[in-house]
């Protein structure tokens, strides 16, 4: 069956083929280490484990490479503003080293918590000066570059396709650009390929290089990264929406200039995380949750973050509230107690798992990772009539996309026979519609010291 995804090259959904058969390179932007994740952050590398769940479900291989950035972000995205590493170590007093080995630490805390699987390849920036420096000599070779007072610029003008994946209009952009523009830029667009150490002054990460003492500019590390790894064309790369008019157009130029080749085949984009009132997550916002205060810390398992992710399409703002939040996690109490209880018939039987709905399932799946449809496929299945057994493991094979963890579940938290008895009673009573039983049935389960909500799915019953 085809993978149809949304390439934002192209603007269009197109059905996917590895350059090499059978092995996907992916490439995700990782996060700068100055600072904690925020869930808006946080949920665009959920999308990005989907995509690649995705891939591995459809029988592909996949190599995937991320970065850590931990050096040469600067907190304007057009290489104007402080340098974000050693603007985090300033506020806590300590190095730009320590800064950064912190918080990949606190990042790598975070996927695993969320079930994220762990990229093949975990690369810092730091790590790769020598194919950074090499790089910007390439582009010096071929007459894209030029010398500032403060750096070597890319001189975007020399690139025809510059907003081949922005669709920007740069005669509008040069007008937007002129107040703050820098003078010695040949056009507003132009980036940063190498920064000079402020003279004078000694920064806590500079390197030598052949233009003089310094630093990488930040979009030039994905560059050299994933040519590194992964090879000079390559299949897809993907990150947050905020990174297609700067970020990722600046990286396409830079490696289309060098090599000549087309970069990427595919370029995929994860939708903010919006605070109600419309507002964008933000660090800069200082409106920044993560997953340690909005979840660990309210005692709520962070895979209720990951299954609310599921409920809204990964190209579509998602909406965050305490109540969406509650509901979500109402949602996977759901699916987890359905899960416990198949799993009396399915532990132990033969693995079966059901090709209608498993046809459906990546139906669903290969229509650009339609999530929401993929959950009501979900909920058809639990509903149906197929075997429980056969139930249960269509949901296992299900979960190595969902990535929920259904097989860890703790068969001790199942509800008591008697309890069950009294939960299938009810469900048959409400859809008889006959409310007076169902509520007294709520009562008895009551008694014996179990919760009742009802949500749109089926019933939820917990213990108080
Ligand atoms: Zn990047």
């Amino acid at each position: 069956m085809d993978l149809y995804l949304y390439n934002s090259l192209t603007r269009k959904k197109q059905a996917f083929t590895p350059i090499k058969s059978g092995m996907v390179g992916l490439y995700t932007c990782g996060p700068t280490v100055y600072n904690y994740a925020h869930i808006g952050n946080l949920r665009t590398y959920i999308f990005e484990d989907i995509l690649k769940r995705v891939l591995l479900y459809n029988g592909y291989a996949v190599k995937h490479v991320m970065n850590i950035t931990d050096v040469g972000h600067l907190t304007g995205d057009r290489d104007m503003g402080e340098d974000k590493m050693e603007a985090g170590a300033a506020r806590e007093g300590k190095s730009a080293w320590e800064i950064a080995e912190y918080y990949t630490q606190s990042f790598k805390k975070d996927i695993e918590l969320l079930n994220i699987l762990a990229p093949d390849v975990w690369v810092k920036a730091t790590d790769t000066l020598p194919e950074q420096i090499a790089l910007i000599g390439t582009l010096e070779e071929k007459g894209y570059t030029y010398r500032t007072s403060d750096g070597i610029y890319f001189d975007t003008a020399q690139f025809k396709d510059y907003t081949k994946l922005s669709h920007q209009d740069l005669e509008a952009l040069k007008e937007g650009a002129r107040v703050e523009r820098n003078p010695e830029k040949r056009n507003p667009t132009d980036f940063a390929l190498w920064k000079f150490s402020p003279p004078g002054s000694k920064r806590q990460m500079e390197w030598d290089s052949p233009w003089g003492v310094g630093f990488p500019g930040w979009h030039l590390e994905c560059s050299a990264m994933s040519m590194k790894f992964l090879g000079d064309q390559l299949d897809i790369h993907c990150g947050g929406s905020d990174h297609i008019d700067v970020h990722h157009t600046n990286e396409i130029a830079q490696s289309e200039a060098a090599t000549g080749k087309p970069f990427f085949n595919f370029w995929m984009h994860g939708a903010f995380l919006i605070i109600q009132g419309g507002k964008k997550m933000a660090k800069s916002e200082g409106n920044f949750l993560t997953l340690e205060n909005a979840f660990l810390k309210n005692d709520i398992n962070p895979l209720v973050y990951r299954f609310a992710s599921f409920l809204t399409h990964y190209r579509k703002p998602m909406e965050y509230s305490d109540e969406g939040i509650e509901a979500a996690r109402n949602g996977l109490l759901h699916v987890q107690n359905q899960v416990r209880q198949i799993a009396v018939a399915g532990i132990g039987s033969e693995p079966s798992v059901n090709t209608e709905f498993k046809t459906k399932f990546i139906q669903n799946l290969n229509d650009d990772l339609n999530m929401p449809r993929a959950m009501a496929t979900i909920q058809e299945m639990l509903k149906s009539k197929i075997s429980d057994a056969q139930k249960y493991s269509t949901m296992l094979d299900f979960d190595r996309v969902l990535g929920l963890r259904l097989d860890q579940l703790d068969q001790a938290e199942a509800l008591p026979e008697a309890v069950q008895k009294l939960v299938d009673a009810r469900q048959q009573a409400r859809q008889d519609k006959d409310f007076e039983t169902s509520d007294k049935l709520r009562a008895e389960i009551e008694a014996l010291g179990y919760q009742v909500q009802d949500t749109p799915d089926g019933m939820n019953v917990v213990k108080k």
